[in-house]
């Protein structure tokens, strides 16, 4: 939950999925829609996806056991170098060093020059305590996350300033990702409480089987109801939703509020619906 996403907007999340799921043979047990509902806000539905695939392998293939081993961690579906080198070192004390984007950049920086991920990656095995491996990766990542900072890193109250041979800044030759801007029309259409949605298909390669609103591919002067702002990966979308467009799209259906928490919903679907007050 936490990759790419903020400690704070995921807690409420975190609490109602476990509470939901308590233990790996009720997710692996339950049905996909239902983990995409509980995840539904999080965007990268990939991820829940993923999740649930794995805990039906910790069932079948480890009797409901998790693996310890990085090795055995990354056979796990969704989980590759970084996510099993932080669980078998956090979560099983195994010396396995984590490299993500924050211990990239301390690395770099306490070398002094930018590096191939493979040479970041053995200079973490170098550096790493064998001891206290899931502590020592622990403070790499929060080092790079509060003081190593991409801009201005504070450098005057780094512990390992006097190992470092940059202190400050490095040159990067990566240029920044600029995002794409984007407007996209959709409607909300309401009937005797319930709200009109569609299922994105199964194949789409975006948020497959989720339910969104309609949309509009030609607003045609229409009254704009709700402006918002929403960003997927590089696009930034410039919302705007419309009321009670008539639609030839016979696939939408009327749904309930009442159901409206058990079906896997797109982010911005649920944003839209918390503002229409159809969900609290
Ligand atoms: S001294 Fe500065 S640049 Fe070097 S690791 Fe510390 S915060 Fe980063």
């Amino acid at each position: 939950m936490l990759q790419q996403t903020r400690v704070a907007a995921v807690i409420e999340y975190y609490q109602r999925f476990l509470k939901k799921f308590p233990n790996v043979q009720k997710l692996a047990a339950a049905r996909e829609a239902s983990v995409l509902a509980a995840w539904s806000g999080l965007g990268y539905y990939r991820r829940a996806r993923m999740l649930h695939a794995a805990a039906k392998q910790v069932v079948k293939e480890h009797n409901s056991q998790f693996p310890s081993t990085a090795e055995e961690l990354c056979q796990l579906s969704g989980v590759g170098r970084y996510t099993s080198a932080a669980i078998a070192s956090i979560a099983f004390n195994q010396p396995v060093a984590v490299v993500d984007g924050n211990v990239e950049r301390v690395i770099q920086r306490l070398l002094g020059k930018n590096l191939a991920d493979e040479t970041i990656w053995r200079e973490a095995t170098n550096l790493l305590s064998t001891k206290r491996p899931g502590d020592f990766n622990q403070a790499m990542m929060e080092l790079g996350a509060t003081v190593c900072t991409p801009r201005q890193p504070l450098c005057l109250l780094c512990p390992v300033e006097q190992f470092c041979a940059t202190r400050g800044e490095i040159k990067s030759d990566t240029s920044k990702v600029s995002q794409r801007k984007r407007e996209a029309f959709y409607t909300l259409n309401r009937r005797h409480g319930n709200v009109l949605l569609t299922q994105r298909p199964r194949t789409a390669s975006l948020m497959p089987g989720m339910w969104e609103l309609p949309a509009v591919t030609n607003p045609n002067g229409a009254k704009v109801w709700l402006t918002l702002k929403h960003s997927i990966t590089v696009t930034d979308y410039t919302v705007r939703v419309l009321e009670n467009v008539a639609l030839q799209n016979a696939e939408a259906k009327w749904i309930s509020p009442s159901k409206l928490d058990r079906i896997p919903l797109t982010g911005l679907t649920r944003k839209i619906l918390k503002a229409g007050r159809f969900l609290q």
